[in-house]
C-alpha cells in the first residue's frame, strides 16, 4: 500500500485511541466457561454469551467428534450445491419441531441470517422499521436491501401507530443485546396485524434461555406464528456452538432458499457442528435446571447490587448492564475488575449510544453463587 495511504490509516487509528474507542482482542488459553485462562492467569468470566454453559460441555464435544468421524470436517459446498448433509437436515427438523413451526433453515451465522432475510423480503422503496437499538446486522440488512429504513424509539410500539405506506417489515431484537430488556412483542405483533406487514424477531439472546422449555422469547410471551411469522435465533450463544436459523412457514423458507444471498453463496456449516448443535439442543430440553439456576443467579446478583446501591438497568435476563457514562470510566472499572480476577467487558460507543458506555455483565448457568458474590464484592471496590 502506498505509504501516504498507510499514514492516513495510522492517523485515524491514533485518533480512535485518543478518544478511548480503540478495540483490542484478548486471547483465551482455555475453553469457554465460568473460569477462563488469560495470559496464564485464571479469571472469572462475566462477559460470554454461553448462557447455559454448553460451549465446552462433554456431550456436545463428543457429538462434534463423532460427527467429524462420520461425516468429515468440511461440508464442501453451499447447501444448494452439494453441502447439505444428513446432520443439517436432522437439525432443521428438530429446530422446526422445537419452535413449533413448519420449517427451519440453517444459516452459517446470525449476521448472515439477518442480512439474508431482510434483503430477501424487502426491496428498494419498501419501508423497514427497526428498533433504534437493534443489532448491527438487522440495520445492515435494511441498508443492503436498499430499503427505506426508519428507526423507531427503543421499545416504543406506540411510535408505530401509523406506519408508512408500503411498510414491509418490522424487525426487532427479542432481548436487546446490550441492555438485556425485552421488546414489547405483543404490541408490535398487533401493529403488524393492523398494517399487514411482517414481524421479524431476532431471538439471539432469548433462545435456550427464556420460556419454560427454553424455546425463547415467543414462549415467554406465549406468541405463535400468526403473531411473529419470522423467527430467527443464533446457535452460538445459549446453544454454545455456532450458526443460526430462521423458522417459519413453508413459503417463507422456500423464498429464503431461492433468494437469500447469504444463504445461497456461502459454504454450509460443518456437518459435525450440526451434530454438536443437536446434542446441545437435547441438553436445553432435558436440563431445565440450567435455566432455573441461571434465574436464581440473576435474582441474587440484582438483590446484591441493589443492597450495594448500584443502579442496574431493569433487566430480568442474563444480560445485566451497569451504565457508567464515559468510555474512559467504563474501561477503568473494567481494568480494576480484571486486576481482582474478574473479566467484565466494557462496551463503548458506537456499539452503544454516546454517553452510555457500560459494563456488560453476563451471567451463565456455569457460574456459582460464590462467583456472583465475588463479582459484587469486586464491583463495590472498583466503582
Ligand atoms: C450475536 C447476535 C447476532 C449475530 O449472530 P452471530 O451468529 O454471532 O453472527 C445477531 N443478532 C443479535 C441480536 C446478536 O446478539
Amino acid at each position: 500500500m502506498p505509504t501516504d495511504l498507510e499514514k492516513g490509516l495510522e492517523e485515524a487509528l491514533a485518533r480512535r485511541q485518543a478518544d478511548g474507542l480503540y478495540r483490542r482482542r484478548v486471547t483465551l488459553e482455555s475453553p469457554q466457561g465460568a473460569e477462563v485462562v488469560v495470559a496464564g492467569r485464571k479469571r472469572v468470566n462475566f462477559c460470554s454469551n454461553d448462557y447455559l454453559g454448553l460451549a465446552a460441555h462433554p456431550e456436545v464435544v463428543r457429538a462434534w467428534q463423532r460427527g467429524a468421524e462420520r461425516y468429515g470436517v468440511g461440508s464442501g459446498a453451499s447447501h444448494l450445491v452439494c453441502g447439505h448433509m444428513t446432520p443439517h437436515r436432522a437439525l432443521e427438523e428438530e429446530l422446526a419441531e422445537f419452535t413449533g413451526r413448519p420449517r427451519a433453515l440453517l444459516f452459517s451465522s446470525g449476521y448472515q441470517a439477518n442480512l439474508g432475510v431482510v434483503t430477501a423480503l424487502a426491496g428498494r422503496g419498501d419501508w423497514v422499521l427497526e428498533d433504534r437499538l437493534n443489532h448491527a446486522s438487522l440495520l445492515d440488512g435494511a441498508r443492503l436491501a436498499g430499503a427505506r429504513l426508519k428507526r423507531f424509539p427503543h421499545g416504543d410500539a406506540a411510535a408505530l401507530e401509523t406506519l408508512p405506506h408500503r411498510a414491509r417489515l418490522i424487525a426487532t431484537d427479542g432481548v436487546f443485546s446490550m441492555d438485556g430488556d425485552l421488546a414489547p412483542l405483543p404490541q408490535l405483533a398487533q401493529r403488524c396485524r393492523d398494517h399487514a406487514c411482517w414481524l421479524y424477531v431476532d431471538d439471539a439472546h432469548g433462545f435456550g434461555v427464556l420460556g419454560e422449555k427454553g424455546a425463547g422469547i415467543l414462549e415467554h410471551f406465549r406468541l405463535g406464528r400468526s403473531d411473529v411469522p419470522i423467527l430467527m435465533a443464533t446457535l452460538g450463544k445459549a446453544l454454545g456452538v455456532c450458526g443460526a436459523f430462521v423458522a417459519g412457514g413453508d413459503a417463507l423458507i422456500e423464498t429464503l432458499i431461492q433468494q437469500a444471498r447469504t444463504y445461497i453463496y456461502t459454504t454450509a456449516l460443518p456437518p459435525a457442528a450440526a451434530e454438536a448443535i443437536r446434542a446441545s439442543l437435547r441438553l436445553v430440553r432435558k436440563e431445565k435446571w440450567r435455566r432455573e439456576h441461571l434465574e436464581a443467579l440473576i435474582a441474587r446478583f440484582r438483590a446484591g447490587a441493589d443492597a450495594l446501591g448500584f443502579s442496574l438497568s431493569p433487566s430480568q435476563t442474563p444480560i445485566q448492564p451497569l451504565i457508567l457514562g464515559s468510555s474512559r470510566r467504563a474501561w477503568e472499572v473494567s481494568r480494576k475488575l480484571r486486576e481482582r480476577g474478574f473479566w467484565v467487558a466494557a462496551i463503548r460507543p458506537p456499539t452503544v449510544p454516546a454517553g452510555t458506555a457500560r459494563l456488560r455483565i453476563t451471567l451463565t448457568a456455569a457460574h456459582t453463587e460464590t462467583q456472583v458474590d465475588g463479582l459484587l464484592d469486586a464491583l463495590a471496590r472498583s466503582l
